[in-house]
């Protein structure tokens, strides 16, 4: 990472306006991922003055401030007893304490890492993004743009709706970057995110409409939703596995999984 000029902004106009001064301005999150980046930024916008490091409960969200770290995150007790513990095991598979004292909540949602754990997550609990220019979108809405505009996010908003919900991340080590993610999340309905298929994490869409049409659930009506989710939610290889393997854990998971949050005998 190459910075020539380091900012610190004064109000979250001040970032934005001097985010787009120049193409090459970067605004600074815990800056783990960018120190591993080549392209050399001119100036380093840094947010630690703007007070967006903050958690708050409002009667229909969590606020997550967008310089919240994965560790204040990963402390948030109120918000897991809402969502079944899904984000805290999903931030707990992500690197140790030490680097989730440093990465931000912000980075990892801007970032768009088709290997993020944190996003399936957030899909399945109908996370919106609050950014200072674009206003309020859903974070499906911000992972379908092709090129996003540069913008500054302010916060990540979490409705609160509680469910239960199940976690796994696939890795070949425990630090690893995930091979493929699975979250679940069972409110009235039913929402089902997978990531690192190797792309980015998406709903798995028809899956979630047979499972939330259904009269009743029971094994074989999860059976068939399995086999609709292996024919519809995309997947492929990379250098970290092959579309047949990260077809065969998903089939696994997610049948382990929907049995889990449905309270499903078999
Ligand atoms: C070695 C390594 C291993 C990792 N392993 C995993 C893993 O296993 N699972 C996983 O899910 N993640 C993993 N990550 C990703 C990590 O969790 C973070 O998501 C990543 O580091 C980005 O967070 P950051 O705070 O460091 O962001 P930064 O590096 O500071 O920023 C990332 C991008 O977001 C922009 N940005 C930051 N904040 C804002 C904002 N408020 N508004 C607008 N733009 C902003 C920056 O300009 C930059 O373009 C790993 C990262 C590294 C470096």
């Amino acid at each position: 990472m190459q910075i020539t000029e380091y900012y610190k902004a004064a109000t979250v106009e001040d970032a934005y306006q001097r985010l787009n001064l120049d193409s090459s301005n970067a605004i600074l999150g815990g800056a783990l991922w960018l120190k591993q980046t080549s392209k050399p930024i001119q100036t380093a916008i840094d947010l630690s003055a703007l007070k967006l490091n903050v958690i708050k409960q409002e009667s229909a969200y969590f606020e997550i401030g967008s310089m919240v770290t994965l560790s204040q995150l990963y402390d948030a007790d109120s918000l897991h007893q809402m969502t079944d513990n899904l984000l805290k095991e999903s931030l707990a598979s992500i690197m140790g304490v030490a680097f989730r004292n440093m990465a931000t909540v912000g980075g990892s949602v801007i970032g768009r890492f088709a290997f993020s754990d944190l996003i399936t997550p957030l899909l399945v609990l109908q996370a919106e993004l609050v950014f200072y220019h674009q206003g309020q979108m859903r974070l499906t809405a911000f992972l379908d743009q092709k090129k996003p505009p540069k913008d500054i996010l302010i916060s990540v908003r979490i409705p609160t709706i509680k469910g239960r919900a199940f976690f796994k991340k696939v890795s070949n080590t425990v630090l690893d970057f995930s091979i493929l993610n699975l979250a679940i999340f069972k409110h009235e309905s039913v929402l089902i995110g997978v990531g690192a298929r190797p792309g980015i994490g998406t709903l798995a869409q028809a899956m979630m409409d047979y499972l939330n049409h259904a009269d009743k659930i029971d094994e074989t009506v999860i059976n068939e939703a399995v086999e609709i989710g292996l024919q519809t939610i995309q997947l492929s290889h990379n250098q970290r596995a092959q579309k047949a393997y990260r077809k065969q854990v998903l089939k696994t998971y997610l049948k382990r999984g929907l049995i889990e949050v449905m309270n499903c005998e078999h």
